[in-house]
């Protein structure tokens, strides 16, 4: 398997496995379904795979690596993101854990079909944990095939670099490779499946813990373990929380950092759109990563109760504006996990009610940015908001479009003005009329007001609007459009729309195309609008 040479950089990269040194493992290591216990993972090896191809790479990930565009184009790459190469310092291992699926518990899940291959510790000292996903069966797949396909993986690659450029805490991904094999699939679970190409996304990031790590050990009783594991925890991504304090006040300074992560979290995602499509416990990483890129989409229209999660469409449980909502019911699964190593629930509790505040404190921060204000009113403009949700949903209204455009109206101008400048947002024109077009007006006026009291130069109030206000993000049907040419072996796209969304809140002239309403053919088209957990 180890056949080739290995350029300078892969044959320098540092591995420093400190999860599978400090924890326990699975003292089994044949590659079966099981349930485990008393272990934190299982040792496995990535499947070995017909014709590794790089599809492509994100550079900046590459480098934070010590990798160069030499070593990422090499063969020996190719090889070793699909699996089919170990480097001297990995261990590759499978993790156990558990978690709640749309709010049901589901007991042990697990890496069903990730293998972290090693932690690398860079020049700077930096811990990246390199996991690929999608390279074969673990003693967690279940009844599944341990695999991922080339759409998926599209999906996955493109969308956690674009939430990087974005400022959205989000795990980050170096490669997306094609194994050369073909993978079946029903993507609408509808009886109708099909050969797809399989491909490997190599994910990065400090560390996968996620709730439901915790969530599983809890669950089986584990407290001892638990209690390594939380120590662990601590230790390696939370290294700033003192010891010299006693163990409870530090679990719960954990947690109270826990909460306080998740929560910008998903008040970025309220910024920029974002669904995740899938937030199970399982789903939710300790240090407030966006994680698991499944059935995600952008709102395109804003409408708060839309999720692109197919799966999801009875309870739309994981909808936008649920989204909060959702994150503090988790981290109260989370703290019911660790309530064993504290004893006391109140504590506990206290950090969960002080949750629904702080989003609503950060929210209206948020906010007043995206309209370019200075700070939050509370006289002014929580009104302001609350009927901003309302006239965004009067007539169908393009969210990026929408704060995009705001940032040019004139503030010294008339409402019906400011409407003018921001007709591309409306997906039917025709409708602004009557009623609609007088309540839009009537918030228009209301928020120049605001504008114009805020006592800051309207290009300043720009700058700001824009640093915010994405121009460009990985919308539905821009996704599918690089899938399209990638199922057809064209990979240039991959490229393009990465490149594009690298500098999301600059102006690209050239990329005018990528910055426009949802074409009509993508309203309702698979993959842009309905998705499916089948990846
Ligand atoms: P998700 O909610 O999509 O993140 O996945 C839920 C669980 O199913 C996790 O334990 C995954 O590892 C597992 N899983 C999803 N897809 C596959 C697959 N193709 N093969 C094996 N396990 C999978
Ligand atoms: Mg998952």
């Amino acid at each position: 398997m180890n056949i080739g040479a290995l350029p300078g950089g892969l044959a320098r990269l540092e591995f420093d496995n400190r999860f599978t040194c400090e924890l326990p493992a699975d003292p089994e290591t044949d590659n079966t379904r099981r349930q485990i216990r008393e272990a934190c993972y299982s040792r496995v090896l990535p499947t070995t795979v017909a014709a590794p191809t790089l599809v492509g790479y994100a550079r900046e990930v590459a480098e934070a690596l010590g990798l160069s565009e030499k070593d990422c184009t090499s063969e020996a790459f190719a090889a070793i993101f699909t699996g089919n190469r170990l480097l001297p310092g990995m261990d590759p291992h499978a993790t156990c854990y558990g978690g709640h699926q749309f709010g049901t518990w589901a007991g042990q899940l697990g890496d069903g079909r990730a293998i972290i291959l090693g932690e690398v510790v860079n020049a700077a000292g930096e811990r990246h944990v390199l996991q690929l996903k999608g390279a074969g069966l673990t003693p967690y797949s279940r009844s599944a095939d341990g695999l991922a396909v080339l759409r998926s993986s599209v999906r996955e690659f493109l969308c956690s670099e674009a939430m990087h450029h974005l400022g959205v805490p989000t795990t980050r991904a170096l490669s997306l490779t094609l194994t050369g094999e073909q993978v079946m699939r029903d993507v609408l679970y509808d009886g109708n499946a099909a050969l797809e190409p399989g491909a490997v996304v190599c994910r990065v990031a400090p560390s996968f813990t996620r709730f439901g790590h915790f969530q599983m050990l809890a669950a089986r009783q584990e407290h001892a373990l638990l209690k390594t594991f939380l120590d662990y925890t601590i230790d390696t991504d939370f290294p700033h929380l003192s010891r010299e304090v006693p163990e409870k006040d530090r679990y719960l300074a954990w947690f109270v950092e826990v909460s306080r992560r998740t929560v910008e979290m998903v008040v970025h995602w309220m910024r920029v759109g974002f669904v995740h499509g899938v937030m199970n416990t399982d789903n939710m990483s300790v240090l407030g990563l966006t994680i698991d890129y499944g059935p995600y989409g952008w709102l395109e229209d804003y409408d708060p109760n839309w999720t692109p999660n197919t799966t999801d469409a009875a309870g739309r449980r994981y909808r936008f504006s649920h989204q909060p909502a959702v994150a503090q019911w988790n981290l109260v699964q989370l703290a019911n996990a660790i309530l064993p190593l504290i004893d006391e629930a109140a504590p506990l509790e206290q950090i969960l009610s002080d949750f629904q505040e702080q989003y609503v404190s950060l929210w209206q921060t948020m906010m007043a940015a995206k309209l370019g204000l200075q700070r939050f009113e509370p006289d002014t403009d929580a009104d302001l908001f609350t009927e901003l949700d309302v006239v965004l949903q009067l007539t169908e209204t393009d969210m990026t479009l929408f704060y995009r455009r705001l940032a040019s109206i004139d503030v010294d101008g008339s409402g019906a003005d400011a409407l003018e400048a921001l007709l591309d947002a409306y997906y039917q024109p025709e409708e602004l009329q009557g009623e609609v077009r007088d309540q839009i007006e009537a918030w228009l006026t209301s928020y120049l007001g605001r504008a114009r009291a805020d006592a800051r130069e309207r290009d300043e109030q720009r700058n700001a609007m824009n640093a915010v206000n994405p121009k460009y993000v990985l919308r539905n049907y821009l996704a599918q459009l690089v899938i399209d040419k990638a199922e057809q072996g064209d990979y240039s796209m991959v490229y393009e729309v990465l490149e594009l969304l690298r500098r999301p809140y600059d102006e690209q002239p050239e990329h005018e195309q990528f910055a426009v309403k949802r074409p009509d053919w993508a309203r309702s088209r698979v993959g842009c609008s309905q998705l499916s957990c089948s990846s």
